[in-house]
């Protein structure tokens, strides 16, 4: 499940260098009143093509949630066990389900934990009408990754094609005030410090 974000594309990338396991990457352009949708497809399309040029070609595949119209902003980790249990199905032989969850991220534990339980709730209705491998796990890549060690490993003009940002202002300019911008600012400066990584521009993702 691949969002475009620091965290994902990390993830990506291990899956690519470190594995040989045949991947299916699906991103969720999750519409909704927070408007970040645009920037962060654009994101995952460009980190998508950067990735098969210089690693190894993959299955790539989108969907989308259109919440716009309502008030509340869902709980993305739910919508994301929803889509993952659809393209699980829709995968032939898929057996596992990465995610890029990290050990650090707020409440991690108990979110993994419902998560699970809305995917495996409707993996078991499908399992009822015989479909879909009988075994499907949840595995977490990079988990123990510090966010300031994902951003140093990633290369830094991939670094740069991510996205993180949940308000983006006019779409397409992160705000550098919500809690993903600010956990991305300090995650680069503590890569930065700890001289992991060379200084890149606060505006990430830059609009041409
Ligand atoms: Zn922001």
């Amino acid at each position: 499940m691949f969002s475009g974000g620091l965290d994902s594309t990390a993830m990506l990338v291990k899956l690519l260098a470190e594995s040989s396991d045949e991947l299916r990457v699906h991103h969720i352009r999750m519409v909704n009143r927070e408007g970040r949708d645009r920037a962060e497809q654009r994101a995952a399309q460009s980190i998508v093509a950067w990735c098969r040029a210089r690693y190894r070609p993959f299955r790539y595949s989108e969907s989308a949630l259109d919440f716009s119209a309502l008030e509340a902003i869902p709980i993305d980790y739910l919508s994301i066990a929803f889509v993952a249990c659809q393209v699980a199905i829709d995968t032939p032989g898929c057996n596992r389900i990465a995610v890029g969850a990290l050990a650090a991220d707020t409440d991690i534990a108990n979110r993994t934990a419902r998560q699970k339980r809305v995917f495996e709730e409707m993996y078991a209705c499908y399992r009822a009408r015989k479909l879909g491998e009988p075994q499907v796990d949840w595995v977490f890549p990079v988990w123990h990754t510090p966010k300031a060690g994902l951003a140093a490993a990633l290369p830094p003009e991939l670094l740069d094609l991510t996205w993180s940002c949940r308000r983006p202002v006019e779409g397409f300019r992160p705000c550098m005030s919500c809690k993903a911008c600010k956990a991305r600012e300090e995650a680069e400066k503590l890569a930065e410090r700890q001289g992991l990584r060379a200084p890149v521009t606060p505006a990430h993702n830059p609009v041409s």
